[in-house]
């Protein structure tokens, strides 16, 4: 008999799954404080040593566990979570697999110890790289002294398995993962407190956050300041869905994409379906290239989720994820489409206000900063003496910019005509430089940026203007290769294609022939949109391309049809120009992020000159 196949060992079993579900002692981190969590835990304390690969203990005031079941809890697949298939179908609980245990158990020196609500005396076990201690016979546990709770304590990460070993980085490095997953779940979990330790010093420590603005001093500790300065926060319910969290406003921008934290049912995941999703919201109201910083956390029914698709469970699968896509989508882009005011960045109030203080006493500074201004409005608007770049623009003096101007003129005046002292952005009182218009409203003193402002005025009124996608009939069709998967995505996708306006058949398994294109693509790369939008369609199922190359190009016509600096404008332009802010959606920015405008109350004005001190 041949006996070259055989059953491995246990021990080797748990290695080989660790492999798997720890990859360093971040992930350790992640499935203990995740059990904490399942536990029922008001408050769990995490302490690391040395990155967390000398020594990794936490602490919860959760369930515990019964006396007779802790060694069972150290067995492969063992698990309190779930029973049944129909369980795996609508998971609640962050663990579910049964394995972290016996996996951590297997590459460290492990113990734990736990007193359930039942129990008088907490009880510990030890087990050194998978193995317990054997000789010790029934003794496997051993009394142990605390209050009801697990406390867990993982040694000597991969001793046993060196190859492991090496990958480990720098103990700096495998701290800031553990941080990042100790933040997520805290970012998840705001009515359990947390507490972080490394090296004996506390990193931090939070309290239980019942209401919004408890929660929002957690998001400070853990986010920073400036993210919780310029914070949207927002509830959407449709359907069954709920979206909610917080969204910095386009203001607060970032150039990696490393304040984006997605929760889904309060597990953390990175989903392309989601980053889409945002993506598209913010996607003219944020400066190119700048990326948004956003905490959002989406509940959906979890029979329609599936989160067993990876061992360490940090992605999962939607049953639909275009009506995610959608929701998230739209609820998003509504939010960023109201948010109109440009809250005075009270950072830079301060030191406006100190610089204030200070130029008082150095007169010369005063000078400085009037230098400053004019040398931030040169590189904003180039100087209109240079006639000959006026003629290489001819669409800058368009009609559109002037009829526009005197539309709005009337509505203003009618406005002012009404006396009705309550509008938001109050009346103009005059123009600064030929740059700014400032105002006075109930609040205080209004800035506005009057070629920012009209620009997104401008653009707004573009795009509301129906989209022309009528197809038009290509003189010469259009032969296009493709890879036989993109062709069958084509051939599958006719309809969408159709819809807007690109009429295409198929020739061969590798080639198609668009017949048709609507005129707004007509100096495109025709050919390179239908493959981007293909490209487009097997990543996130739909393709917003049309859209996109539409709103660049009205993007360009806006900001080539609206008030150009150094225009002088009458009272009642400028009036009608507030009006027509109040009105329109994202106003708060121009269609390159900046922002349009900003307010600046009595209070803002009297810290300034610190009147009331
Ligand atoms: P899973 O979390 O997938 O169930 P684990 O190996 O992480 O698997 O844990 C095994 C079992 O041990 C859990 O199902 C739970 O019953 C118990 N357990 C683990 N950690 C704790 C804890 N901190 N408090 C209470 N019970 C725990
Ligand atoms: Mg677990």
């Amino acid at each position: 008999m041949s006996q070259s196949i055989k059953k491995l060992p246990d021990t080797l079993i748990n290695q080989i799954a660790a492999g798997e579900v720890i990859e360093r002692p971040a992930s350790i981190v992640k499935e203990l404080v995740e059990n904490s969590i399942d536990a029922g835990a008001s408050s769990i304390t995490i302490e690391l040593e040395q990155g967390g690969i000398q020594r990794i203990s936490v602490r919860d005031n959760g369930k515990g566990i019964a006396a007779d079941e802790i060694t069972l809890a150290l067995t492969r697949h063992a698990t309190s979570k779930i029973e049944s298939f129909d369980d795996l179908q609508r998971i609640r609980s962050m663990g579910f697999r049964g394995e972290a245990l016996p996996s951590i158990a297997s590459i460290s020196r492990f113990s734990l110890s736990s007193r359930s609500a039942e129990n008088e005396q907490a009880w510990q076990i030890t087990v050194d790289g998978g193995h317990t201690n054997e000789t010790a016979g029934d003794q496997l546990l051993k009394p142990a002294r605390q209050a009801q709770g697990t406390h867990i304590d993982v040694n000597d990460i991969f001793f046993n398995t060196p190859a492991r070993r090496k990958f480990l980085r720098t103990e700096k490095t495998e701290f800031s993962h553990c941080e990042q997953v100790v933040k997520r779940i805290a970012l998840a979990h705001f009515d359990c407190a947390f507490e972080l330790r490394h090296n004996q010093k506390t990193i931090f420590s939070l309290p239980p956050a019942q209401h919004q603005e408890a929660q929002e001093r957690r998001l400070q500790t853990l986010l920073g300041r400036s993210f919780v300065e310029n914070l949207l926060y927002f509830e959407h319910q449709h359907d069954g869905k709920r979206l909610h969290g917080w969204l910095a406003t386009p203001n607060f921008s970032r150039s990696q994409a490393d304040m984006q934290y997605q929760f889904v049912n309060q597990r953390h995941v990175r989903d392309k379906t989601l980053s889409h999703a945002v993506k598209l919201a913010y996607q003219d109201v944020l400066y190119h290239g700048r990326q948004p910083a956003y905490v959002i956390f989406l509940e959906i029914d979890p029979s329609t989720l599936d989160v067993n698709a990876h061992p360490a469970k940090t992605e999962v699968r939607f049953r639909d994820s275009r009506s995610i896509h959608d929701f998230c989508r739209h609820t998003l882009k509504q939010l960023l489409s109201e948010f109109h005011s440009a809250p005075i960045d009270h950072q830079q109030l301060n030191k406006l206000a100190d610089y204030a203080g200070s130029s008082y006493r150095a007169p010369e500074q005063t000078r400085l900063n009037t230098a400053t201004v004019m040398e931030h409005a040169a590189a904003l608007y180039p100087s209109p003496d240079s006639q000959q770049d006026r003629n290489t623009h001819p669409t800058r003096h368009q009609p559109l910019t002037s009829a526009s101007i005197d539309e709005m003129a009337i509505f203003g005046q009618e406005a002012v005509q009404t006396e009705d002292n309550t509008a938001a952005l109050g009346y103009a009182l005059g123009q600064l430089h030929g740059i700014y218009v400032l105002a006075q409203n109930e609040r205080g003193l209004v800035l506005v940026d009057m070629h920012a402002a009209h620009e997104r005025v401008v653009y707004e009124q573009l795009k509301a203007q129906s989209l022309d996608l009528a197809p038009q009939q290509l003189l010469v069709p259009l032969q296009v290769s493709l890879s036989a998967s993109e062709t069958r995505f084509a051939s599958l996708h006719q309809d969408l294609f159709s819809e807007l306006g690109i009429q295409l058949d198929l020739l061969s398994d590798e080639q198609i022939v668009v017949r048709s294109a609507p005129s707004l693509l007509n100096d495109s790369d025709i050919a390179g949109v239908v493959r981007d939008m293909l490209s487009d369609l097997s990543e996130s199922g739909e393709s917003d391309r049309i859209e996109i190359l539409r709103n660049e190009a009205l993007s360009s016509m806006a900001c080539h049809g609206s008030v150009r600096a150094n225009r002088k404008m009458t009272l009642l332009e400028m009036n009608a120009l507030l009006r027509a802010i109040e009105e329109t959606e994202r106003s708060g920015q121009c269609n390159h992020g900046r922002p349009t405008w900003i307010q600046l109350s009595i209070t803002d004005l009297d810290k300034l000159f610190y009147r009331g001190r």
